[in-house]
């Protein structure tokens, strides 16, 4: 199979009806981000980044790829940007969506001792939170253990 075959299976999951200005929703499954996700030869790709990379070239190592209409799903190119993890958190920061009771410099210092190999009731004891809490931050932000 080719890219551009590859592309063009990738746009049959995705619902592009409402044009450009609107969300366009992945159809098929989700991991458990509630991020679009395929499996193309065996290996698994994240639908927006795929399609980020397959419009604007490919992605910095370490970036993430924003959506500014805050919809997980929504593989529009017009929606998407390439940012930082930072970027990422204050954006959430912006919009409210974090307990407000921890900064966004925590939730990095936080994840940097999840990847370390601290547990999350351990960090949670550590910086003083709920453990649900430190764990929702993660989930939020999309920060995972790479
Ligand atoms: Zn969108």
């Amino acid at each position: 199979m080719t890219a551009k075959n590859n592309f063009i299976s990738l746009f049959s999951y995705i619902d592009c009806e409402g044009g450009l200005q609107s969300c366009w929703p992945w159809l098929a499954g989700t991991n458990s981000f509630g991020y679009g996700r395929i499996s193309i030869n065996g290996k698994r790709y994240i639908a927006h980044r795929t399609i980020y990379e397959h419009f604007y070239g490919s992605i910095k190592p370490r970036n993430v790829i924003r959506h500014v209409c805050d919809n997980r799903k929504c593989c529009n190119p017009l929606h998407l940007l390439q940012g930082t993890q930072a970027d990422n958190v204050q954006d959430m920061i912006e919009r409210n969506r974090m307990p407000q009771k921890i900064k966004h410099k925590t939730i990095l210092e936080m994840a940097e001792y999840w990847k370390s190999g601290y547990s999350q009731r351990q960090i949670a004891k550590i910086f003083g939170h709920q453990q649900c809490s430190v764990c929702l931050c993660f989930k939020r932000l999309g920060i995972r253990k790479v």
